[in-house]
């Protein structure tokens, strides 16, 4: 039988995911289940190198590895990716690990990509859905961009480690899971009004997953490890849904344009889950839907929801309510082709995000 490739999905999605409390010491495990071998590279940060970087690479090479070298890099940026790219062929790298909060994970996940190497994410933050998924978060040339790449073929999320790392990235991982919801009310908007294609079992999938987060609001508390489980096992499902639809669209709509505009017009942005959470309180207005109930969560949780719990000017929150249709304007959303000055500030007002 011949597969028409137009009509079949190809969805690609990590193959071992371990979460919970210290299975960074199955990284060893891992390898040898996916049959990886030879030489590893690790990207790191400066500071995740101490939080788990260093530990991974001796967990590595005692599990048999040939070598295991380690990157260290600062920035997500174009050049970052090739330093990453170049550093992985002068070791011969016979695979990447991503081992940190966002930055590391994007680079590995992109440089691997480009060198057609498998990667494995090690997030020691869930502070996005990234941690899983096929998409990466670029800046080139100043401008941060969302670039596809491969999945991770394992993700490797210690609760131990995540529930050590300050709330504030939890939280803001908690404000990019509820943003599915405003998401997917743009999705079955672009379907309506675009025809575009929707996917109801990616669509479900994304609500459920946003649906857990604002039912345990209340006990989703700083160093429990139950709350880093809840919300890790979120984001991979957000990647998963992502990886079904075959775009972000699940998981990213008018909230994410939103915060994509803050982070050009802001001069200090706020983590990207918080910036997307403040973000679908305003755009479940512009739905008709229960904002409230977003805000609520997300207060309950101890996620910003105003300019000033961000630490960005009002004027910014209204500007970027004006330029976000036109992030990415190729998806429609409620924004459609744009609020007007008085209606941007009648959204930031009522729902309380300015005052
Ligand atoms: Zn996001």
């Amino acid at each position: 039988m011949t597969i028409n490739k137009n009509s079949a999905k190809w969805m690609q999605l990590p193959r071992d995911v371990l979460v919970g409390h210290g299975v960074l010491e199955e990284i060893g495990d891992v390898c040898r289940d996916l049959k990886l071998k030879g030489n590893a590279l690790i990207v790191t940060g400066s500071t995740t190198k101490n939080i788990a970087g260093k530990r991974v690479g001796n967990l590595l090479e005692s599990a048999g590895c040939c070598s295991a070298e380690t990157v260290l890099t600062c920035k997500a940026t174009k050049e970052e990716v090739e330093k990453v790219m170049e550093k992985a062929l002068e070791v011969e790298a016979t695979f990447l690990l991503g081992v940190g909060s966002g930055r590391s994970i994007d680079l590995a996940k992109l440089a691997s990509t480009r060198l057609e190497l498998p990667f494995i994410s090690v997030p020691t933050a869930a502070s996005h859905d990234g941690i899983a998924s096929s998409r990466a978060s670029i800046v080139d040339n100043g401008i941060s961009t969302s670039a596809q790449a491969q999945a991770p073929i394992a993700v490797i999320a210690d609760t131990e480690i995540i529930s050590a790392a300050p709330f504030r990235f939890l939280a803001a991982g908690c404000g990019d899971i509820i943003s599915n919801y405003t998401a997917v009310l743009d999705w079955e908007f672009a379907s309506r009004l675009r025809n575009e294609y929707f996917g109801a079992y990616a669509a479900a999938l994304s609500r459920m997953a946003a649906r857990v987060i604002i039912d345990c609001a209340d006990s989703i508390k700083p160093e429990h490890e139950t709350s880093a489980r809840l919300v890790v096992k979120a984001l991979v499902s957000n990647g998963v849904a992502m990886s079904i639809a075959g775009s972000s669209r699940p998981a990213s709509g008018s909230e994410h344009m939103f915060s994509h505009a803050l982070d050009k017009i802001a001069p200090k942005p706020a983590l990207h889950g918080e910036q997307c959470g403040v973000g679908t309180i305003m755009m479940m207005y512009l739905h008709g839907g229960n904002w409230q109930e977003i805000r609520e969560a997300l207060k309950k949780i101890g996620a910003p929801v105003t300019a000033e719990e961000l630490g960005i000017e009002d004027k910014y929150i209204i500007e970027a309510l004006l330029h976000a249709h036109s992030i990415r304007p190729e998806r429609y959303t409620i924004l459609g082709s744009g609020l007007n000055p008085s209606a941007a500030e009648k959204v930031a007002r009522i729902t309380k995000v300015i005052n």
